[in-house]
């Protein structure tokens, strides 16, 4: 389907756009037809939901404590589901017509999403979100003709899936300061290194690597980005088990790996371009929301305390009090945020602060949970609501890192909200090899 002139980045000239309502009405009859619709309970935020004490699931992991089968499994799911998607014209609803989107914008991908939000649809830990929200896009900001056709359909209807071979041993924040090696050898490049916290590494078949094919200049200028087959030869992907059980996370070893220079994404140099802009669609990911399906709610808190009877104590009073203002005014910012975006003003600063606000309130709901049940914590007594937390409980640090730690989030506002003078930055024009023997002394 064809809607005259199409847009130039963000700027639209259409006149003649399918009416919104009409898109909305449609995706709700195909979804009736694919799918199971949520109990209307379930419809509203969930952080408005009342909580049944002792009904349903007691679930309140961050991160998945699954076998890799159930992992799996549940992948497999999430991709059936993502093809009928993909099938049905859903799942590429904002990209260009030139590689297979349907080329509307950004309101009709939020006018089906609320749709879908009203039925339960599989879902599978980081990695389909990595995959089509981040390695996809890349791809479709980088990619020549060749690699987005190679790729970017592949990728958003799952047929296969991308991981993201950024952070390092010792290049996490920092991330410019990655070592991961690439050698031009003719027409091929071989790679050598380690990267590490690979969200989904075991399940995806490529990953986007940012390497350094250049160490004697200035950090930021010798990196370059390569789409690396997982299953090439000298790729060993070795899984990090957590401390909240599971494991999502990976670490990768690249040993001798050659790659054709056809998959280098991006030219010779811009590694930090391409990096940059797949953590900037990374911060729009995980800037989080308070009606977030991940982990618990403050209604489950203050459940767990009216059941515990401690409800009326005045400390634990206090901090549900606490726990509810912040919820509110995050829940309020993020409107505020949605809502200017909708009327077409540039991000503001709150959507800087939203990640920082998701994990503040994560970090609370953990620390006012614990006041509640303490001992109950740490052994299954096979109590409803009670040691289900301690999955909570130890996931939630892993998110105040994930994405760009809270510190870096908070130099980011800094720096470029508040205006406040910049980090002191002593390598910025210094060879990567000269930075890197200076730091060693
Ligand atoms: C859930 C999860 C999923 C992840 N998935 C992926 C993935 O799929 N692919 C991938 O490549 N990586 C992934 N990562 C890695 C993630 O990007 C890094 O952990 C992150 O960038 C932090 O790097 P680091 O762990 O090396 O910590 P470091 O950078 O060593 O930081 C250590 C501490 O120092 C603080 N710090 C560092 N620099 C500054 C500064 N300038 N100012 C103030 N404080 C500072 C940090 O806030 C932190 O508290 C994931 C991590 C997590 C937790």
């Amino acid at each position: 389907m064809s809607h005259g002139k199409r847009c130039t980045t963000s700027v639209w000239f259409v006149t003649d756009l399918p009416d919104i309502d009409q898109f909305r009405k449609e995706a709700r009859v195909w979804l009736e037809q694919n799918a199971e619709a949520l109990p209307e309970a379930d419809k509203s935020d969930d952080e408005e939901q009342e909580v049944q004490w002792g009904q349903g699931s007691d679930n309140v992991a961050i991160f998945h404590n699954y076998t890799d089968e159930h992992e799996l499994e549940r992948l497999n799911a999430v991709k059936a589901w993502q093809r009928k998607k993909f099938d049905a014209g859903y799942a590429m609803i904002n990209w260009p017509e030139d590689v297979g989107g349907r080329g509307l914008p950004a309101t009709y991908v939020r006018a089906y999403t609320t749709e879908e939000s009203k039925f339960r649809i599989p879902s599978a830990g980081e990695l389909p979100p990595t995959s089509m929200g981040l390695i996809a896009t890349t791809v479709g900001a980088f990619g020549t003709p060749e690699q987005k056709e190679m790729f970017v359909k592949p990728l958003m209807s799952m047929e296969i899936c991308g991981c993201q071979l950024f952070s390092e041993p010792s290049a996490g924040s920092d991330l410019a300061s990655l070592t991961t090696r690439a050698v031009r050898d003719g027409d091929e490049w071989i790679l050598n290194g380690q990267k590490v916290w690979t969200s989904g590494a075991r399940f995806a078949e490529w990953g986007l690597a940012i390497t350094r094919h250049d160490f004697d200049v200035p950090k930021h200028k010798g990196m370059t980005a390569f789409m690396v087959p997982l299953n090439a030869p000298g790729v060993e992907t070795r899984a990090i088990k957590q401390m909240s059980g599971g494991a999502n996370f990976n670490e990768v070893f690249l040993t001798d790996v050659r790659i054709p220079d056809s998959l280098r994404l991006g030219p010779v140099g811009e590694g930090w371009k391409v990096a940059l802009t797949c953590l900037g669609f990374e911060r729009d990911h995980s800037s989080g929301s308070t009606s977030s399906h991940t982990g618990g709610t403050y209604k489950q808190v203050i459940a767990a305390a009216e059941w515990a009877g401690v409800a009326n104590d005045p400390i634990i009073r206090q901090s549900l009090a606490d726990l509810y203002i912040q919820h509110k005014v995050a829940q309020l910012t993020n409107r505020r945020a949605a809502a200017g975006l909708r009327a077409g003003q540039t991000p503001g600063p709150e959507g800087s602060l939203g990640k920082l606000m998701w994990t503040a309130n994560m970090t609370r709901v953990s620390n006012v949970i614990s006041q509640i049940l303490g001992t109950r914590l740490v052994a299954d007594n096979g109590e409803w609501g009670t040691y289900a937390w301690n999955e909570h409980i130890l996931g939630a640090p892993g998110y105040r890192i994930a994405g760009g730690s809270d510190e870096v989030q908070r130099n980011i506002v800094g720096e470029r909200v508040l205006g406040l003078p910049p980090e002191p930055r002593v390598d910025k024009d210094v060879a990567f090899s000269e930075a890197q023997r200076l730091a060693r002394k």
